[in-house]
């Protein structure tokens, strides 16, 4: 059976890398989408574009890590965090982030059309309170974000605040403008609004909580599964655990809430769509 974890961080320097993916293979998941971390936990400053790109060279080294030495099939999403970006506009100026902010996400995009990278992510806007103009220039790069992947037909992971209803919309208007296929952009860290976000053409992943994924599956299955595991032995507890995916599902399908054929189409199906992969054991 395809276990897919649609968003995980792996972390040398502040985890334990390997023993998580393997934590996440033993309970029973066989593919990961590894999601960038940022410059600095990586070891790069995150002050030019450069740093950003080399940081994600080492992304890609991590992910290839994992394809070598686990029996887990990993692939890469590549980008600049906006708590990346909000840092640099404040220390630098907006002018300068934006500048730095727009060539990294623009190699990104290489990346993804060079097959080395299936989605550019996270990027979006903060989760906290920022400037007004930093906000805004936020939701001008996330665009541009979309743009880029629209363009490379890869798919873009966003981060944001908490969601809603109307944040959806908004979403959904963004994706209107720039005419992004209604499956390519997927909203991580979302809440179990599964219908709202097929309506506005998002893609959700929905954190693995018990409560979140029973509400989810009572509106379909068109969603994805994640942890948004973080690697970092400092903050035991802040997300999910490696093992919660691959349990939460075989737990459901025995129960009976998940049928085998939702457990197909939120780990094969949907992935697949997605990112344009093919997924096999
Ligand atoms: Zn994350």
């Amino acid at each position: 059976m395809i276990i897919l974890d649609n968003h995980f961080h792996v972390d040398p320097n502040n985890g334990i890398f390997l023993e998580a993916v393997k934590q996440f293979q033993r309970a029973g998941g066989t593919h990961l989408i590894v999601v960038y971390k940022s410059a600095h936990d990586y070891g790069f400053p995150g002050i030019k574009a450069e740093d950003f790109m080399k940081a994600m060279d080492f992304h890609l080294r991590l992910v290839e890590k994992i394809n070598k030495e686990t029996k887990v099939k990993a692939y890469a999403i590549v980008g600049v965090h906006p708590a990346e970006f909000d840092y640099l506009a404040r220390n630098k100026g907006l002018e300068y982030a934006k500048k730095e902010v727009t060539k990294a996400l623009e190699y990104a995009q290489k990346l993804c059309f060079e097959g080395k990278a299936v989605g550019i992510g996270e990027v979006g806007r903060p989760h906290y309170e920022v400037p007004r103009e930093i906000w805004e220039a936020s939701i001008e790069l996330m665009k541009y974000s979309m743009e880029l992947a629209k363009e490379a037909d890869c798919a873009v992971q966003l981060h944001t605040e908490s969601f809603d209803e109307e944040k959806f919309r908004e979403l959904g208007n963004y994706i209107k403008e720039v005419g992004i296929k209604p499956y390519k952009v997927v909203k991580h860290f979302s809440p179990p609004l599964v219908k709202v976000a097929e309506e506005v053409g998002v893609f959700p992943s929905i954190i693995a909580s018990r409560k979140n994924i029973e509400e989810a599956i009572k509106q379909g299955n068109r969603f994805m599964m994640e942890t948004d595991y973080i690697d970092d032995k400092k903050r035991p507890g802040a997300v999910l655990g490696p093992k919660t995916v691959p349990r939460r599902t075989k737990e459901f399908l025995q129960k009976g809430i998940f049928t085998e054929e939702d457990v197909y189409k939120i780990h094969v199906e949907n992935p697949e769509k997605v990112y344009g992969i093919t997924l096999t054991l």
